[in-house]
């Protein structure tokens, strides 16, 4: 289980798409090219952790992630509680009872709480680099590449 931020890990700071088409074009594709071999090297089901979820429906986030390139399932999104974002992905972990182990957090924010061990920050200038990207396959026991 992978939890996804999408600003600033699919999207850099400073970014701006030449045409605004809806949440598609705020994805930078070389880095929607990078979170999909991540996704490929580690058989890891995405669920989105990203401010991107409040008030949008599943399957149109599905349908903009897959239009940005990354063909993946979409198996959910955290629960919206107002709370820590780590609070809210530990809310879903725990419900879907996943093992701490099985899961990794990708995010430019810092505080994850308990889930420190689990979470490969990324910095919003460069988002989801090659650093990160060998980071979250390890997390996931996987040799890097
Ligand atoms: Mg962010």
């Amino acid at each position: 289980m992978l939890f996804l931020d999408v600003d600033g890990v699919l999207n850099r700071t400073g970014f701006h798409p030449g045409e605004s088409v809806g949440l598609r074009s705020w994805i930078e594709p070389e880095l929607a090219r990078r979170l999909c071999q991540v996704l490929r090297l580690t058989e890891a089901e995405l669920v989105l952790a990203s401010d991107w979820r409040r008030d949008r429906e599943l399957q149109h986030l599905q349908e903009e992630l897959r239009a940005a390139g990354i063909d993946c399932l979409l198996l959910d999104t955290t629960p919206v509680l107002g709370q820590a974002r780590w609070r809210e992905i530990e809310a879903w972990r725990a419900d879907h009872e996943v093992a701490v182990e099985d899961m990794a957090i990708v995010d430019d924010g810092y505080d994850m709480g308990p889930l420190a061990a689990r979470f490969v920050r990324v910095s919003p200038l460069n988002g989801l680099d090659e650093e990160a990207a060998r980071a979250i396959v390890a997390l996931f026991g996987q040799p890097p590449q």
